[in-house]
């Protein structure tokens, strides 16, 4: 006989977290809330996900996104995990505001996480209240989901949820949940985890679960785990390669914030460069400048060094061979992450081969967009617009620099080098653009939209998730959002927002 109040499932459940042994999480369930209300749900995701759109737009939907029912085929559960924040170790930090509802197969046949953050308390919380308020949700939603349209990898926002409660920060704040999709929350805090414990069964059963789960390959090498500590340092030189190419600082890399997967993950006080400065720190917490900007390569390679300290047991039983051969994976992460960001940079400059003094323009543009203080994200963007034989379009980018002169001499040298380049003016400026976005989500844009928000006005919300869906097509129409911030309008700090 058919139930009718059964509710519809949303979602295909299949989870494989929560049958590992205990010690990895504490089961939980989320708090409920007061009056939840969906503020967005990610069709474009929900799409490729294969959920249904109607189902998750129902009360059900609701209900399940924001903690007060467990869907069907959900396991709540708290992942166990430690780290080093700010260089200092931390034995036991776990999900104390997010919950792993379970794992979903993709029509792609990709397994994604979903977890709820901001879902209440967990074993995990220590003294905070496992709640998140409404900004950093909605700063999360827009950051991640354009990351995603600028092709870095990322966590993915499915939907966010005000909860109807008010939680107390500096001041009462409206609560909310942001439903994130990974490809796993696993991270190198979770084998520092085991490692610290000198649990070496639960250690090696991560490392098979993660070769199983992300890094299949590993498993064709006479050593997989040595194999893995490759793979894993491939992914972070190109994912840490990849932030710098478009400006992007995350602010807190501490190992538990430092993905397996080598997704961006955890999205506190990060922020795009609006003029370039290497030493940009925006984090109100980094005094020391630790996150800066151009510390990110070498703040990746301390945390792989964790990561292989946390896996010596696993490469060799000998502690000597076993140090020499993560040693040796290590070392090699400044070249492949050198590698990745000079190909990328060469590619943004319209130079489809390095010629021998071309790295050298790469640094001088740099050197002299830091000098004259030029906007990041237009530098490269209107270069774009600049004709190969003459100087008669560089008015817009040489606008950007304090010290129009410089860009001159530099723009002199550059123009010699592209012709050497066998391609059309149309076709360089096509490709040009296609790699330097026009539209970035910048801070000031996204502090007035979390502002209008708080006042229940979600359209500058809705608005810079449309434009930034397509940061590389040209939209005149929005050149407020495209436009560097005013000096009155500069955010000089970010908040981790916990
Ligand atoms: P994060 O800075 O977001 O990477 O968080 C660091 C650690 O603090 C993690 O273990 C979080 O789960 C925990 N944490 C952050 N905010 C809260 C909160 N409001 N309540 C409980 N735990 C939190
Ligand atoms: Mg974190």
């Amino acid at each position: 006989m058919e139930n009718y109040h059964q509710p519809a499932v949303l979602f295909n459940f299949d989870n494989t977290y929560s049958r590992l042994p205990k010690q990895f999480y504490k089961k939980v369930s989320p708090s409920k809330v007061p009056e939840p209300k969906l503020i967005k749900l990610n069709e474009d995701l929900v799409e490729e996900l294969g959920l249904d759109k109607n189902n998750l737009n129902s009360q059900n939907g609701v209900d399940a996104l924001s903690g007060n029912r467990i869907p069907y085929g959900a396991d709540p559960l708290a992942m166990a995990y430690a780290g080093h924040q700010f260089g200092s170790w931390v034995p036991e930090l776990g999900d104390g505001r997010a919950l792993l509802l379970g794992e979903i197969i993709s029509p792609g046949g990709i397994r994604h996480d979903i977890q709820l953050k901001g879902s209440g308390p967990t074993p995990f919380s220590r003294m905070g209240d496992g709640k998140a308020p409404l900004g950093p949700i909605l700063r999360e939603y827009i950051i991640s989901e354009s990351m995603h349209s600028l092709g870095i990898p990322t966590t993915r926002a499915l939907s966010a949820i005000v909860t109807g409660e008010t939680i107390i920060r500096e001041i009462p704040m409206p609560g909310a949940i942001l439903t994130r999709i990974s490809k796993s929350h696993v991270r190198i805090g979770t084998f520092e985890y085991f490692f610290a414990r000198n649990d070496t069964g639960n250690l090696r059963s991560l490392a098979d679960y993660i070769i199983n789960r992300h890094y299949p390959k590993a498993l064709e090498s006479s050593n997989p785990y040595r194999q893995l500590l490759f793979l894993v340092t491939m992914k972070q030189a190109e994912l840490v390669a990849k932030w710098m190419l478009f400006g992007f600082i995350h602010g807190v890399m501490n190992t538990d914030n430092m993905q397996i997967a080598g997704e961006t993950i955890d999205y506190g006080p990060c922020a795009f460069l609006d003029t370039y400065d290497p030493k940009k720190v925006f984090s109100s917490i980094d005094h020391a400048g630790r996150y800066s900007f151009e510390n990110q390569p070498i703040i990746a390679h301390w945390n792989l060094a964790c990561f292989a300290q946390s896996i010596f047991s696993l490469l060799d039983p000998s502690k000597d061979s076993a140090h020499k051969q993560a040693k040796e994976i290590i070392d090699m992460f400044p070249t492949i992450y050198q590698e990745k960001l000079n190909s990328g940079i060469l590619q943004k400059l319209g130079l489809s081969i390095e010629i021998h003094d071309d790295i050298k323009l790469a640094k001088d543009l740099l050197h002299i967009m830091a000098e004259g203080k030029a906007d990041f994200t237009l530098t490269f963007r209107r270069l774009c617009e600049v004709s190969s034989t003459s100087s008669e379009l560089d008015g817009p980018v040489r606008l950007l620099f304090d010290t129009p002169k410089l860009f001159d001499k530099w723009a002199k040298g550059w123009r010699k080098r592209l012709l050497l380049e066998n391609i059309s003016e149309q076709e360089r400026k096509r490709k040009m653009e296609a790699i330097n976005p026009e539209f970035i989500p910048r801070n000031h844009i996204v502090n007035e939209a979390i502002q209008n928000a708080l006042d229940q006005d979600f359209n500058l919300f809705e608005l810079i998730l449309r434009i930034c869906k397509q940061p590389f097509k040209s939209q005149p129409e929005y050149r407020k959002f495209m436009n560097p911030p005013l000096t009155h309008q500069e955010i000089h700090q970010t908040f981790c927002g916990t």
